[in-house]
């Protein structure tokens, strides 16, 4: 531990603003601590969206969850996920104890680092729990950090986020463009609708609701997202389509532009 945190002093990484908490920068996984109940726990929850990714997810999700490496026989090992990532796009994985703060997190992907708690959710609460857990963080979020375009718009969202870091209003707006597009993403792929968005990724429930006839469905429109509060505890109203991620990447200016102008009303 002495020497990790030397090394990562001499990289100066304290001093670049990553990581508020100089202790974030030390924690790693640790196999050790997993019990027989939380291999259970993955293999169940891997097996059964597995299943559901073919047909459901968009292409680049399946591509990224081949290159990953992740299988339901092994909890996702975040060592090896965060190298396959560095050589494919740059990005890294941080891990953390839990939800941080909005400075913390955008700081982290400013810096190419996702942030990836190590716990695993109980067997009695499989399909629903209340913080992110591993199978959220890993399985849901990390296939698409394999995709350069997708880690580009993050990377230029975090920038933004981080402008307005001390306004509580953009934060929570830009946090609507986050919640639309990486957690509950949809995304037409031969004129049919896929799944990118993490939180869905790693819902069997919400899956198959936001593919149904009976969910709202939308072209993503910057102005038409910023206007939209979002639930955390029960499925989404309406879920927002876009046609590819350069249209994320594009989309940054006028979130830039469409943010000042609703800040400025706002007084
Ligand atoms: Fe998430």
């Amino acid at each position: 531990m002495a020497n990790l945190f030397e090394q990562l002093k001499r990289k100066n990484i304290f001093s670049t603003g990553i990581f508020s908490d100089p202790s974030l920068a030390l924690l790693q996984q640790d196999f050790k601590t997993y019990t027989p109940e939380d291999y259970k726990v993955w293999e169940i929850l891997f097996e059964k969206q597995e299943k559901n990714l073919p047909g459901a997810a968009a292409k680049e999700v399946i591509s990224g969850m081949e290159a990953i490496g992740f299988t339901s026989k092994s909890i996702a090992d975040l060592k090896d996920a965060s190298y396959r990532l560095k050589v494919s796009t740059g990005w890294s994985i941080q891990v953390v104890p839990g939800l941080l703060s909005d400075a913390s997190f955008y700081n982290l992907l400013q810096n190419k680092r996702f942030p990836v708690t190590s716990w695993l959710r109980k067997l009695d609460e499989l399909d629903y729990q209340l913080e992110p857990d591993l199978f959220h963080d890993a399985f849901a979020h990390l296939p698409l950090l394999m995709n350069p375009t997708f880690t580009r718009f993050l990377e230029d969202l975090a920038t933004l986020a981080l402008r307005f870091i001390d306004n509580p209003l953009a934060i929570e707006l830009i946090s609507r463009i986050y919640w639309y597009t990486v957690e509950f993403g949809l995304l037409r792929e031969n004129n049919g609708i896929k799944v990118y968005g993490a939180s869905i990724l790693s819902s069997s429930g919400e899956l198959n609701y936001c593919l149904s006839e009976t969910s709202l469905h939308h072209d993503f429109e910057v102005e038409a997202v910023l206007n939209t509060p979002y639930w955390k505890n029960k499925f989404q109203d309406r879920y927002f389509i876009i046609n590819d991620f350069e249209e994320l990447c594009k989309a940054i200016p006028l979130i830039e532009e469409q943010l000042e102008e609703l800040l400025q009303k706002a007084g």
